[in-house]
C-alpha cells in the first residue's frame, strides 16, 4: 500500500476527523462522488444524468451490516428504491446492490429471502438488479445466492460481477457465459493475497481484457467498468474489429471519476452508465475513492478554503 493512501485511510479512521467529515463532508466535496443523502436527492441527479444521455446504477450506500434490522431496512430502501424510479417514469436507470448490507454475514438464508423480494420488485417494475462483488471469503457463497436466483427468477432483471483480479475468474465467466448471464467486469477492490489474486497491475489489466472478450465471444451481455484509458481503446478497437453487436456491451464509470471521459464515450455514441451512491452512510465509500487517488483529497483541502 502507498504511503499516501495509508496516510489517507489512517486519518479517514481518526473519530474527530470522522465526526468532522460526517457534519460537513458533503457541503466540503463528498458531494463530488456521492448523489445525496436522501432518495429524492439520488432521484432528482439521477434525472439530469439520464437527460445527459448517461445511463445510471442507484447503489444505497452501507456495507458488512450486523443486525437483521439493518439488513431489512437495507432490503426496503432497495424495494423503494425501485418504486421511486419507476414513479419518477427513469427509464435509463437500474440498482446495485451488496450481499453483505443485505444480511450476508448475519445468515446467508435470510439474506436469500430478501434478495428473493428485491428481485420480485425489480421483476415488476420490469428493472434489474446488479449484484456487487465483494471480498474473498464471501465470493462463493454469493455465487450460490445468484445461481439460486437465476434458477427461480432467469437471468433477464440480474446480474453480477467478475473481478479480474482473481485466477478463478476465468472459469466463473465460463459457466455464467453459458447460462447468457449479464456480467459487469471491473479489475477488483479489496486487497487480496496472492494465493488468490494476481499480485501484478499487468496480469490484472491482460486478465481483464481477455475476461470482457471471452464473455463477449460467448454472445453474453458485458458491462465494461473501467477509468482506464489503456483497457477502454483497444477494447473499442477490438469490438469494431469483431463486429460485436452495440445491444451487447456498455461501459461503466463510478459518479464523479472521469466524467470527462464518460461523456466523450456517450458523445461518440457509447452506452455508459454511472454507478451512482446515495445515502447517509457515505463515509467509508467517500474515503475508499480518496485513498485509490490521494490526487482527489486536494480537492477536498482546496474546497476548506473557498469563500
Ligand atoms: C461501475 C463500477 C462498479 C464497480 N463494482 C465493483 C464491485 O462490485 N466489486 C469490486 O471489487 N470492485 C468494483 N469496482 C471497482 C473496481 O474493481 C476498481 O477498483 C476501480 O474501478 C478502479 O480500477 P480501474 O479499472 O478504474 O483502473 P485503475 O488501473 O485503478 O485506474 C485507471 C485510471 O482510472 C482513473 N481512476 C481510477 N480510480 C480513480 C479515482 N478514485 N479517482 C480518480 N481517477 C481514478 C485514473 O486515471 C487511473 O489512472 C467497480 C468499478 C466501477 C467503475
Amino acid at each position: 500500500m502507498s504511503f499516501a493512501r495509508k496516510v489517507v485511510l489512517s486519518l479517514a479512521a481518526n473519530r474527530v476527523i470522522r465526526s468532522f467529515a460526517s457534519k460537513y463532508g458533503m457541503k466540503l466535496g463528498a458531494g463530488r462522488f456521492i448523489a445525496g443523502v436522501t432518495l429524492e436527492e439520488a432521484i432528482k441527479r439521477t434525472s439530469e444524468l439520464n437527460d445527459q444521455n448517461l445511463w445510471v446504477t442507484l447503489d444505497h450506500l452501507g456495507e458488512s451490516v450486523t443486525s437483521k434490522e439493518e439488513a431489512l431496512e437495507a432490503t426496503r430502501m432497495a424495494i423503494d428504491t425501485y418504486a421511486a424510479i419507476y414513479a419518477a417514469g427513469l427509464t435509463k436507470t437500474n440498482v446495485s446492490v451488496k450481499l453483505t448490507q443485505l444480511g450476508l454475514d448475519i445468515d446467508s438464508s435470510f439474506c436469500l429471502e430478501n434478495m428473493r423480494e428485491i428481485v420480485t420488485k425489480a421483476k415488476e417494475t420490469n428493472n434489474f438488479l446488479r449484484i456487487d462483488m465483494e471480498d474473498t471469503p464471501r465470493i462463493d457463497i454469493t455465487m450460490e445466492i445468484f445461481q439460486t436466483l437465476l434458477n427461480e427468477f432467469g437471468s433477464a432483471n440480474i446480474g453480477l460481477v467478475i473481478q479480474s483480479y482473481l485466477y478463478r475468474s476465468e472459469k466463473d465467466v465460463e459457466n455464467l457465459g453459458k447460462q447468457g448471464v449479464n456480467l459487469r467486469m471491473v479489475k477488483g477492490a479489496y486487497k487480496e493475497p496472492k494465493e488468490v489474486a494476481y499480485p501484478s497491475k499487468k496480469d490484472v489489466d491482460d486478465q481483464y481484457i481477455a475476461l470482457v472478450k471471452q464473455h463477449l465471444l460467448n454472445g453474453a451481455y458485458t458491462a465494461i467498468a473501467t477509468h482506464d484509458e489503456n483497457m477502454i481503446h483497444p477494447l473499442i478497437t477490438w469490438l469494431k474489429g469483431n463486429n460485436i453487436p452495440d445491444h451487447l456491451y456498455e461501459f461503466q464509470m463510478l459518479y464523479g471519476i472521469r466524467s470527462d471521459l464518460a461523456k466523450k464515450l456517450v458523445a461518440d455514441g457509447f452506452k455508459v452508465r454511472v454507478y451512482t451512491p446515495f445515502g447517509k452512510e457515505w463515509y467509508p465509500y467517500f474515503t475508499r475513492r480518496l485513498a485509490e487517488r490521494p490526487a482527489n483529497a486536494l480537492f477536498i483541502i482546496k474546497n476548506l478554503f473557498k469563500k
